[in-house]
């Protein structure tokens, strides 16, 4: 049974709670009180990233809920501009230092920048942050299957999970098998479609909030965990980061799923990580 604390095993030893809260463009001035609301609500798992420009006020708001840190698990994320001058040591401590925290809970490779070709030797460098226990977990964001091959191909370590764009208009059904494949987790970034298309609109996703007399958002949020992926939906607004977590008291039934499931227009609303560079 899903609850709010099921948890997804990553590398040996540590786990990451399947849902959690994103602070993607959360201004720097609201982020300490929006992250102080969501681990108020409940939420046990924060996801920045160095590029959202407010992980001094994602380690604040860790600081002052009291809440002991092993309890919070903690994501963020290598910088594009870090990655491609090859300052990846100096930036991993950048945000350990901004943060306020001894070590990370997962790091990731924010965009794979194909064209810069570097991530194989990045990688290698979060390969160090693992083995010294600063990083209890690595893994990436937005990589492709061929991206991922290379790493298996030429590195030593698994990346525990690849946070990519999905939901129900796209569904990264190859990806998410090739993970499945390789014990690679797959997390899912912009879990409401980010607002960019009438999703909650959408004929099965009402019909499954009507028959469950829950939001077309917790509709959306309960097929993503039931389909296995761990989820990071972002609001500013505390009674909406209270509706996205409550969605344990529902289960959507398998007909429910497969209608949602057939949304699929393998559509992104987000960048290509090709174009991203
Ligand atoms: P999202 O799909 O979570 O959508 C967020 C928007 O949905 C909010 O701004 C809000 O307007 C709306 N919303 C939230 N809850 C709602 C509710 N209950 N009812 C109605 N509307 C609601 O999009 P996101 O924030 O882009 O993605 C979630 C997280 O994923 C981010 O905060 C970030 O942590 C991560 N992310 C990662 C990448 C990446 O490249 N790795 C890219 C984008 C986002």
């Amino acid at each position: 049974m899903l609850t709010t604390s099921t948890t997804i095993p990553l590398l040996p030893g540590t786990a990451i709670p399947q849902i959690g809260f994103g602070v993607f463009l959360v201004d720097p001035e609201d982020t300490q009180r929006v992250v102080e609301d969501a681990l108020a609500v409940g939420y046990r798992h924060i996801d920045t990233a160095t590029g959202y420009n407010n992980e001094k006020e994602v380690g604040a708001a860790l600081r002052a809920s009291g809440i002991p840190r092993e309890e919070i698990f903690v994501t963020t994320k290598l910088r594009n501009d870090h990655h491609k001058a090859g300052d990846v040591e100096g930036a991993f401590e950048r945000s350990l230092e901004a943060l306020g925290l001894d070590a990370l809970d997962l790091y990731l490779i924010h965009w794979p920048m194909p064209a810069n070709d570097r991530y194989v030797d990045t990688w290698k460098t979060f390969e160090t942050f693992h083995a010294d226990g600063r990083a209890k977990a690595i893994g990436v964001s937005n990589f492709q299957i061929p991206h991922l091959e290379r790493l298996l191909a030429e590195t030593e370590v698994v990346p525990a999970v690849n946070q990519v764009e999905l939901h129900p208009i796209f569904q990264q059904r190859e990806l998410r098998a090739f993970q499945d494949g390789h014990g690679i987790k797959t997390e899912s970034w912009g879990p409401l479609g980010q607002g960019k298309y009438d999703l909650f609109g959408m004929v099965p996703v009402q019909a499954a909030a009507a028959a469950h007399d829950a939001t077309p958002a917790q509709v959306v949020l309960r097929w993503h965990l039931q389909t296995g992926n761990i989820v990071i939906p972002k609001s500013n607004r505390r009674e909406r980061m209270a509706e996205n977590l409550d969605v344990f008291s529902f289960e959507l039934s398998d007909d429910e799923m497969r209608a949602i499931d057939d949304l699929d227009e393998n559509r992104r609303v987000g960048g290509h990580p090709d174009e991203i560079n």
